[in-house]
């Protein structure tokens, strides 16, 4: 088994053969410039240590919350404006208005291109041609630090940007000769749905945005016989917080730059290690916006047994789902990920939303579902359905090849509880 390339990066970078001692010193310093510069921490961490002496000593500092984030995030900001590279503005659905924005500097930009260059040679070999379908156009987006990273490791990049047109895609996706795809789960979908089996497959794939259901990574491999990896990296994160090796046993953690801790949700009391409970992690080496014991809202566990790689590093659960991914249906309890599992293996599915609607004891479940074909598939989607809820449900299925992601979000449903 290859051994995960973040093992000889992160032992390069820390050049030191104790981490927990390198992320000790690091918390440290990122605890000093957090105090010393952003209002924000100076009240939230008032009256505690100013020097930790081990890493368990910051489980007596209160979490962060999007919601702090939200509230102000310049009060986050630990640099002169003038040395802010970028922000990253992140739109929240549902009510809770104001939209969250992240600020990295140049220095914090370095740290996302080195890890995106390691990540990706876990999937790549040189010269291989990697598609990526992510937004890329602005200098400094998630697409563009992917291409640079990719340039550093002799890969050739291929910008392509979201998927309007599937079709135009997988054109370009045959004319280059992709070897390798990145992108969001239902977009690789609707490629794999539609794809010519007498052109070329990728070779591997990486999933990146958010959580991936099994049941996409499950088609997508017996559509193209490709190696499909995840990845765990939201903005909050400097886009990278752990890659998956070729033993698929979930991610790698990025522990040079980041700490995590796994936590009971209702105490904040950490779990052992191998129990379940939400993601809470701490940037090291972030100038610009330090964000320090940070709630994820995911929901995931710390894997005990040794990945057959041999990795030093710690490793993580794929993420299953998240904290707030639950909807209550009059006494039923619904679980989102549920829905991805039972109806993304539906035959010609490419997206659908969940919707409640109803109140009072009348409430029912609204199902959308987008197909590929216009072959009535109403009847499985209602059965799949039937497996998560007892409730009434109305399911309507659209035939709209042309447009992915438009006619119907991923999945959204009321938030009542
Ligand atoms: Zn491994």
């Amino acid at each position: 088994m290859k051994l995960t390339p973040l093992d000889p990066w992160i032992g390069e970078k820390i050049n030191h053969d104790d981490l927990r001692a390198w992320q000790l010193d690091k918390l440290n310093e990122t605890l000093e410039l957090a105090r010393g510069k952003s209002a924000f921490y100076k009240k939230h961490f008032e009256g505690l240590p100013e020097t930790l002496s081990t890493l368990d000593d910051l489980r007596q500092f209160p979490f962060t919350t999007a919601e702090d984030i939200r509230e102000n995030p310049l009060r986050f900001v630990c640099v002169p404006q003038g040395e802010i590279q970028r922000i990253v503005t992140l739109q929240t659905s549902g009510t809770t208005g104001e939209p969250k924005r992240i600020f990295f500097t140049a220095d914090d930009q370095e740290l996302t291109i080195d890890f995106f260059s390691v990540g990706m040679s876990t999937l790549t070999e040189p010269g291989e041609r990697v598609l990526i379908f992510l937004p890329g156009e602005t200098p400094g987006s998630v697409g563009d630090l992917l291409r640079i990273g990719l340039e550093r490791k002799g890969r050739k990049p291929i910008p392509y940007g979201m998927v309007k047109d599937p079709f135009h895609a997988l054109d370009v996706m045959e004319s280059q000769q992709a070897d390798c795809l990145v992108g969001s789960p239902t977009q690789i979908l609707s490629l794999a749905r539609r794809w010519n089996p007498t052109h070329k497959a990728p070779r591997t794939i990486l999933l990146s945005t958010d959580y991936v259901p099994a049941a996409i990574v499950n088609v997508l491999e017996n559509i193209w016989g490709c190696k499909v990896f995840n990845h765990y990296g939201t903005t909050e994160m400097g886009l990278g917080g752990g890659v998956e090796c070729e033993a698929h046993r979930g991610y790698h953690l990025r522990e040079a730059d980041m700490l995590f801790e796994i936590v009971n949700p209702e105490t904040g009391e950490p779990v052992p290690d191998g129990e379940y409970g939400e993601v809470i992690f701490t940037t090291l080496t972030r100038r610009g916006m330090p964000l320090i014991r940070y709630r994820m809202g995911d929901r995931s566990r710390l894997i005990v047994d040794e990945c057959p790689c041999e990795t030093k590093l710690r490793t993580m659960e794929k993420i299953r789902g998240r904290f707030s991914g639950f909807v209550s249906v009059g006494d039923e309890t619904l679980k989102l990920p549920d829905f991805d599992e039972v109806l993304f293996p539906i035959q010609g599915l490419l997206n659908f939303s969940v919707t409640v609607s109803g109140s009072g004891g009348d409430e029912f479940l609204l199902v959308e579902a987008q197909m590929l074909t216009d072959e009535d598939s109403t009847r499985e989607v209602e059965q799949a359905v039937e497996s998560l809820s007892s409730k009434r449900k109305i399911v309507k299925c659209y035939h709209n090849p042309n447009e992915v992601g438009s006619l119907l979000k991923r999945v959204i449903l009321d938030k009542r509880s």
